[in-house]
This record gives structure tokens, sequence and C-alpha cells, in this order.
């Protein structure tokens, strides 16, 4: 196991406590990193909150279900470690590390190494789980990249907003790519289009600009991503117009509702994922605080009433092109000793990483045994999580350019394949709105608790 973080500390248990053991190679103290500030396993770096803990109506609080049904010691750390924050599971970040430590340390088949691993492991290593995180050191880094080659690795996230698409409205938006090319895969219909008149895109120009936008921190800075893909308010700044001749522009587009009326500007969003759930702005990416930007997106025609999946943001972060280095069980394809786990796979925040952390554990373990491996099912959280690392994403680049499409994501319903949910309520009443949206996200965490634990039994 290379790093002790939120995927690592996790992997190495679920290995040890069936038998297996298990080195854990953890730089700290020996070498820092620009955001961890003690040699405990497991530190959280930022906010101590693990978010929701409803298992009923929302995905990461599924997560922590499937991860207490996996005997997670993450959770059970979390857990023993509560501090009140109403629905949420918030942590006390130094008893939580400390109980990971103590449990790692104090386990009979864990072995903890204080160094780094500056360069791809030794070939006789034939069993190994790399979960170094968004803050890889860069001597391991330069050796995935040169393993991998050019396109693989990211060294941040330009993340643009996605939407669900049944929040989109379609009485306003259209579907049409640019100049109806058929690219690749793709129809003439690739995107949904939003329009702007003149005054529209006025207002939203003078939003971006007042808009409230976070800082960079200092190690932050001098990442290299200034040139390939510019906030959309950095862009704002430079010029009024300069959107309109960028992501924004309405060249080759139609408005399929009036097509005598130009359109002055336009704001794509593409497909995301491959259920088709997800969409998003294209170009988007942005600095702007998460409130600003879901009332700023608010203002484009057609997305009055969007919901997000997820918000814009721009971080430095070491992450693989996953859909096309890994296996379905997190393997790298060209050298299918490496495992890859936790945020370096392209999923984004600590549950996540500690349950993708939780299945390069489960798989390691299966293969020890030579035991099948079976991914979880696309139903569960986990196996939506995953499916959208190792492939259910679309990695399509209609417009080239910009930055690559498999960006990091957090656990969200829109990576879940669609359920039959009941359209009335007990009482024979038709739902709708707020009551028919819980009806659905019951129903889907109904079935993924069914599915995941049918897995597990499996297992
Ligand atoms: P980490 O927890 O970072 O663990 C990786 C470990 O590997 C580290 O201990 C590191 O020292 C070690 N390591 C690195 N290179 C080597 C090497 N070559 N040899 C040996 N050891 C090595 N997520 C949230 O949910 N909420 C937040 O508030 C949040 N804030 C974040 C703030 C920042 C600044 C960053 C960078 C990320 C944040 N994240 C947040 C995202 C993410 O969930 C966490 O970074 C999470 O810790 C990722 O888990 P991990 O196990 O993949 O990596």
């Amino acid at each position: 196991m290379i790093g002790g973080g939120l995927a690592g500390s996790e992997a190495a248990w679920q290995i040890a406590r069936r038998g297996i053991p298990v080195v854990l190679h953890e730089m700290r103290p020996v070498r820092a990193t620009d955001a961890h500030r003690t040699d405990g396993l497991a530190e959280l770096v930022c906010s101590n909150s693990f978010r929701s803990d409803d298992a009923d109506h929302n995905a990461v609080g599924l997560l922590h279900a499937e991860l207490r049904r996996a005997g997670s010691l993450i959770m059970a750390s979390g857990d023993a470690n509560q501090v009140p924050a109403g629905s949420a599971l918030a942590v006390d970040r130094d008893g939580f590390s400390a109980a990971v430590t103590r449990a790692l340390e104090g386990h009979p088949l864990i072995e903890i190494r204080r160094e780094e691993i500056a360069g791809l492991p030794p070939a006789d290593w034939d069993s190994v789980v790399v979960a170094t995180g968004p803050l890889t050191s860069p001597a391991l880094s330069q050796a995935i990249l040169a393993r991998t080659g050019e396109d693989s690795l990211a060294f941040f996230d330009a993340i643009a907003p996605i939407v669900h698409f049944d929040s989109i409205d379609m009485d306003v938006a259209w579907f049409q790519s640019r100049y109806d090319k058929v690219g690749p895969g793709g129809t003439g219909k690739d995107y949904i289009n939003c329009p702007l008149d003149k005054a529209q895109y006025e207002a939203f120009i003078d939003a971006l600009l007042a808009g409230d936008k976070t800082e960079f921190r200092d190690w932050e800075a001098n990442t290299p991503y200034f040139d390939g893909c510019l906030p959309i308010e950095v862009m704002a700044e430079r010029g009024r117009e300069t959107l309109r001749h960028g992501p924004m522009k309405p060249m080759g587009l139609t408005n399929a509702h009036s097509p005598s009326v130009k359109p002055y500007a336009v704001v794509q969003l593409r497909q995301d994922n491959a259920l088709g759930t997800l969409y998003n702005i294209v170009g988007f990416q942005t600095k702007l605080r998460y409130g600003a930007q879901a009332e700023i997106f608010r203002m484009i025609p057609g997305l009055e009433h969007a919901e997000f999946a997820r918000l814009g943001g721009l971080h430095r972060n070491t992450f693989l092109n996953s859909p096309k280095l890994l296996d379905a069980t997190l393997r790298l394809k060209a050298e299918s000793r490496l495992r890859f786990a936790g945020q370096i796979t392209g999923c984004e925040g600590y549950v996540e990483s500690a349950a993708i952390g939780c299945l390069a554990g489960l798989f390691a373990v299966q293969e020890r045994l030579g035991r099948p491996l079976t991914p979880p099912p696309a139903t569960t959280a986990m196996g939506a999580l995953l499916a959208h690392i190792t492939g259910g994403h679309i990695a399509r680049d209609h417009d080239g350019g910009g930055p690559r499409s498999f960006q990091p994501m957090n656990v969200n319903f829109g990576l879940f394949p669609p359920v039959e949910a009941p359209e009335r309520s007990t009482d024979g009443k038709r739902l709708r709105g707020a009551d028919k949206a819980r009806a659905r996200k019951l129903a889907l965490t109904a079935r993924a608790r069914a599915d995941f634990d049918a897995w597990m039994t499996a297992l």
C-alpha cells in the first residue's frame, strides 16, 4: 500500500482483516505535502465533515451505509469520533485520525513504514495499491506519467458545473451540435444549447464580474493551468466580449424554437454520463463560490430551475485518466500488479476516496485468494462511483481543445441507472415536485441497499 490517507488506510484495513499481510508506506513525516499538517494516518486536510448521513435520500449517506456494511475502518472511526452537525456526519479530526492510526498500527498483519516511494515500486512487489491522493509526491507522479503516457495524468482539475438533465427546460433549450457536425459516436445533436439575447448576455457578464470568488491557496497559485482553461470570470474580466468569442459563441447554431431569431450568445451543455442523466456546462470552469454559481448559472435561459449534481471548481489535484488507463477492478491495464485507489483515480471527497480504497482492498483480496473479481452492481453507490471512474463516463470531446473531459466527481444520484419509482402516495394522490423526487431517491437507495447486500454476501 502506498499512501496512508483515506483510501490507503481503508484498503489496508480491508485486506488485513481478511487475513492477508500488508505493508503500508506513508511518506509523512519524512516528507510533507502542501496540505497535510500532522503525521497521522487518514488526516482530513480541510473540512471535518463526511457530509450527509441520510442513507435514504442522499447518495453520500448511502455510501456511508455501504461502507459500514463492508466493515469500514474509516466509518467506524468517524462514528466513534462524531461531533454534532445535524443530519451530517462530522468528526473530531484529531480523534478520527488517531483512531485510524491506532487501529492500523495495532493490527498484527499491518506493517507501517514511514518512507516516500519515489518512483514505480520494485518489480518484485507483486500486488501494489497506489493511494497517494491529490498531492502525490512529484517523484512518484513523474514515474506514473512516464509509465502511462502524456495525457494520462492531470495536475489540476478544471471542473465545470454538472446539471441534472431533467431540470433543464427543453422548451427553451434545444439539442444541436455546432454546424450539425457529427463527431465520433455522435448524432449531430449532441449538445444542449441555451440561447441568450444581448440584454441577457450583458446581465450575465455583470453578474460574473460581481460574483463572489474563492482565492487560490499560496501553493496552488503557480499551478500551470492558466494556459488551457481559464475560469469564466477571468475570461469576462479580460473583456466583455471574450466569452462570446469563446465558450459562449453563437456560431453554427439555430434556435429550434425560433429559427428566425439569432441568439446573441449560446451556453452549451454536453452529455456527461452514459445514462444521459447528467450534462456539464461546456468551458464553464470557475472559481466562483458555490452560492454565487447556482444563482448566476440560473440566469441562463433554460437553466432557471437547474439542479446541480456538482458545481464548478479549479484545484490542484493529481488524477489519472482512469476510463482509459484502469480496468474494471482498478488495475492499470498496462501493468496489472499496480492497482489505484482514492482521489488519484478521479473520485472526489473523503468518503468517496475511502469507498474506492475499500473496493481496491476487496479486489486485492479476491485476487490473492484466486477468486473471481466481480465489481459491485452499478445500482449501488460504490458501483456507480466505480463505473464513473473506470468507464461509465463518456470521454468524448467533439469540440477539441479545452480540458480533457474526464473530471473528478462526488457520488450523486445522476450516476445511478434509472429506477421505477412510485407515481402515487399511499393515499392514491399523484406525487409531484419534491415529493416525487423524494420517492425516486427512496426507490434508488432501497434498490442499492438490497443489491449491495447481495454483492457483499456473495463476496
Ligand atoms: P490522501 O488522504 O491525501 O492520502 C494520500 C497519502 O499518500 C498522504 O498521506 C500522502 O502523504 C501520501 N503520499 C503521497 N505521495 C506518496 C509517496 N510517493 N510515497 C508514500 N506516501 C505518499 N474532500 C472532502 O470531502 N472535503 C474537503 O473539505 C476536502 N478538502 C480538500 C482540501 C485540499 C487542499 C485537497 C487537496 C483535497 C481536499 N479534499 C476534500 C479532497 C479529498 O477527498 C481528500 O484530499 C482526500 O484526503 C483524498 O483521499 P486519498 O486517500 O486519495 O488521499
